[in-house]
């Protein structure tokens, strides 16, 4: 887990590393998969999963699904902000041209 900007949300979000995104994201399979409940019952199990990995309350499943360290790529050299996608050649917070 590691606090990053998230450009989608406008804000600094804990984000989820390859091991526990692997784990929400069974649990976000899970909402989906066969058995009784609403959907804000079925998604409890993986926002509970986040809010004790992170300490962060969240309430959308969705959110989580995209707040994973590896879509962001690694943070721009000069204002710190990840730099959207791990492809991406210029920092669109700030224009900096990524160094390769
Ligand atoms: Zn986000
Ligand atoms: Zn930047």
């Amino acid at each position: 887990m590691k606090v990053l900007w998230c450009w989608r949300c406008q804000m600094e979000i804990p984000m989820l590393d390859e091991e526990e995104f692997a784990e929400a994201y069974r649990l976000y399979h899970n909402m989906f998969g066969p058995g009784k409940g609403k959907i804000e019952e079925r998604a409890q199990p993986l926002l509970d999963f986040y809010e004790k990995l992170t300490g962060f309350e969240e309430t959308n499943a969705n959110a989580i699904m995209h707040h994973r360290i590896s879509l962001y790529g690694p943070p721009c050299e000069n204002c710190g902000k990840p730099y959207r996608t791990p492809k991406a050649s210029f920092c669109a917070a700030c224009g900096n041209k990524r160094l390769t």
